[in-house]
């Protein structure tokens, strides 16, 4: 074996499958709305005029009083703007907007100017939404580390038991399906690259490519009634539009993004006026948290429960049943959206659900704003810092914190004096009332997933039994006094989007100076290393985080990847099932663990690994490529044949499929359908495995030139192949024109 070779061997990567081992009789290889007097008696005129006046008062309420006409066979299109601050929307004001489909349906519809998210995170914001709860209740409290509860009833599944088709389009992994939130979707879209194996927690796709996922699916469904949810993502982190609003917006690439979302706005409003289906629609528009351009010393979101990460735009339409043209300034709740559809549609609205229905106001009838519970635990769990939790009632924004923050939101909109030293009286009012709420809006569900005795055995055998049962009593910093640290993490952040990783790593390295106790600073500082080539680095500042916390899920499975692309399969392998102790539904550590056990020739655990993980990602090409793979080499062929022959219809132009499927037919004996599919194989790619196997299929047919013809071409093309091998082609090949002789 080569030096090159045994270096190979040992760095070990997902993506490149090992090859069945070539058997001696030529079979094999395989790789996913004024009084006068009259001479007349007044009697005859006072009855018509009572009438006229009681038809006009009546006409007058229906249309002023009554502007909602409830329709339950309405459609409903919800459109979510990811990241979208209302006051960057052209129908709220602001002068430099380039978003006229949204100020379209803003003007013909009816527009909040007081709504707000619970959360300013995008997972627990959309759960907020879609279950009319609060996080208290639906339980999932940041991104990628919680799970929707499926003992959760959910919009979707509420208009999918009506009889509704429902369909989501969704353009962030934070929403990926295997979070919960594809609960009650017929369809849900969430394939942001296709092929790739493992998907990033910043996984994204642009609006255009989620609007033709749409477009080729409304023009199959349209026809039946429909739920369709379609998610834009743009507007988040990093602002980077497409042209020409790149050009276009060159100072304020923030304001391209909505730009270029909001084309895509249109276009879905468009398809829906095409099929006639705009006036049978009800159609919502609503974001699901702002963004902080450092008003506060927040960039981005996430941090602080300030108004601009909580204030989001809300507009609904409904031709001929909702006013048009109102402007509505009562706060509303993204946990009032379901039990407002609901409501609309006359269908009930579950117990549980804490929020209310919104047609009231659509009536103008006055209601005092809703009191809103906001929570984020992002900064405890990604930072180290004091989560925060607070309540909007009346004028009045509390902010539970270690240092406590107390606004009048009606005299300070800009949230610039904190009143809670000032105002004792209404802090200890404000502070029993949200003890209310956590005491009667929690549930069950809110907890993050019990370990098992015997899961915590095995952490704690591993020596990764997590700080997550101890830490609760520990004192987090007010994340107010970490201003500074968050300057320098959104500083390393955008140097490393502007790829100089030699600049970001000195930066995480000062971060971690300064608070040692950032999971996410040890994840990105690990990440440059590996960018930049340097996975010992990499390995050593994984384990020196998780020295310090040790049940950390980000940092171990960081941790089980780069062992496994350093070819320390044991430790990534070990790694990996302290993942799955922790949270048994990782994907990530499903396919590691399958692939290790692969490699190890353990084909029957590996294959239940593969299945786990399918059940997860249906789509995922990796993993159905590979247990077709385990599954032709174990026997089970026609199974194989199934997942090769559904693969090809998606990635036509790979040849490691057609390559697999040829040698799966060809030990079907099916020799027509094995040299249609290799010969597809070899113009895609020649390779030595494709035609050696197509020597054998036309060997087997009894086409014995053909045979040595593709049999040469292996030789050629030989050079690194074992070399027994190489000496059996040779010999066949003599024996194959042997006999070609013998029969002349
Ligand atoms: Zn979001």
């Amino acid at each position: 074996m080569t030096k090159r070779k045994k270096r190979r061997k040992k760095r070990v990567r997902l993506g490149q499958e090992q090859k069945f081992e070539v058997q001696k009789d030529f079979h094999v290889n395989f790789p996913s709305q004024g009084t006068k007097k009259f001479n007349f008696p007044f009697y005859r005129l006072i009855i018509p005029s009572i009438l006229i006046i009681s038809i006009s008062i009546f006409l007058w309420r229906f249309f002023i009083f009554n502007p909602v006409k409830k329709d339950s066979s309405f459609n409903v299109l919800l459109i979510t703007l990811d990241t979208t601050r209302a006051d960057r929307l052209g129908c709220y004001g602001y002068k430099q907007a380039e978003t006229p489909n949204i100020d379209n349906i803003a003007r013909k519809g009816v527009i909040f100017t007081q709504a707000y998210a619970q959360v300013p995170l995008t997972f627990p914001s959309h759960c907020c939404l879609f279950t009319g709860t609060y996080p208290l209740y639906h339980g999932a409290r940041n991104n990628g580390t919680y799970y929707l509860s499926s003992d959760i009833i959910t919009l979707a599944e509420i208009l999918k038991a009506k009889g509704l088709i429902t369909a989501a389009f969704v353009s962030s992994f934070t929403v990926d399906s295997r979070f919960g939130l594809n609960q009650g979707f017929d369809y849900y879209d969430d394939q942001f690259r296709k092929g790739e194996t493992f998907k990033g927690l910043n996984a994204e796709r642009r609006a255009e490519e989620v609007f033709i996922s749409f477009k080729t699916w409304f023009e199959q469904n349209y026809f039946r009634p429909f739920f369709i949810w379609v998610h834009f993502f743009d507007p988040h982190l990093p602002y980077d539009p497409p042209s020409p609003y790149k050009e276009k917006f060159i100072a304020n690439p923030y304001d391209g993004e909505i730009a270029y979302m909001d084309f895509y706005v249109g276009k879905i409003i468009e398809a829906l006026e095409t099929k006639n289906l705009l006036d049978k629609t009800l159609v919502i528009l609503v974001g699901d948290h702002g963004e902080a351009f450092g008003e506060k010393g927040e960039d981005g979101h996430g941090i602080f429960l300030y108004e601009e990460t909580l204030k989001v735009p809300l507009i609904f339409l409904a031709k001929n049943r909702l006013p048009s043209g109102q402007v509505i300034k009562t706060r509303a709740r993204l946990i009032d959206l379901m039990p407002t559809i609901l409501d609309f549609l006359q269908l009930p609205s579950p117990q549980q659900i804490h929020g209310v229905s919104l047609l009231p106001l659509f009536k103008k009838h006055k209601l005092k704003d809703f009191p809103n519970y906001i929570e984020t635990y992002f900064p405890r769990e990604n930072f180290g810092w004091s989560e925060l939790i607070g309540l909007m009632k009346g004028p009045w924004k509390y902010i539970k914190a270690p240092r406590e923050e107390l606004y009048n939101l009606k005299t300070d909109p800009g949230e610039k004096i904190n009143l809670a030293k000032d105002n004792q009286r209404m802090i200890l009012k404000l502070r029993e009332e949200l003890n209310h709420y956590l005491k009667n809006y929690s549930s069950s569900l809110a907890q993050k997933r019990q370990l098992s005795l015997e899961e915590r055995e095995k952490l704690r055998a591993l020596g990764y039994l997590s700080s997550i049962e101890t830490d609760s009593t520990s004192d987090y910093p007010d994340p107010k006094d970490k201003i500074e640290e968050l300057r320098l993490i959104t500083q390393a952040e955008l140097l490393e989007w502007e790829q100089k990783f030699d600049e970001a790593v000195k930066i995480y390295e000062k971060i971690l100076t300064i608070n040692p106790k950032i999971p996410t600073s040890y994840i990105n500082l690990g990440l440059n290393y590996l960018r930049l080539g340097q996975p010992q680095q990499a390995l050593a500042i994984f384990q020196k985080g998780l020295a310090l916390m040790p049940g950390s899920l980000l940092l171990l499975s960081r941790l089980g990847h780069t062992y496994l692309a350093l070819g320390q399969i044991k430790n990534s392998l070990e790694t990996w099932q302290s993942v799955l102790a922790l949270d048994p539904e990782n994907f990530d550590a499903l396919v590691s663990i399958a692939w290790i056990y692969s490699l190890l020739g353990e084909k029957e655990t590996a294959r239940k690994y593969y299945e786990a993980a399918l059940s997860i990602e249906p789509e995922n090409k990796f993993v159905r490529k590979n247990l077709a793979h385990n599954l032709a080499t174990s026997g089970f062929l026609e199974r194989a044949v199934a997942i090769f022959e559904s693969l090809i219809q998606e990635f036509p132009d790979d040849y490691e499929i057609w390559q697999d499927l040829g040698i799966a037919y060809g030990h079907l004996n099916n020799l027509d359908k094995a040299v249609e599919c290799l010969e597809k194989a070899v113009n895609l790619k020649p390779t030595p495995t494709a035609y050696y196997n197509l020597g054998v299929a036309y060997k087997k047919k009894g086409e014995l030139a053909e045979a040595i013809k593709y049999l040469r071409l292996y030789l050629d093309k030989a050079a690194g192949e074992n070399e027994e091998k190489i000496r059996s082609v040779r010999y066949e090949i003599k024996w194959l024109s042997q006999q070609i002789k013998n029969k002349k």
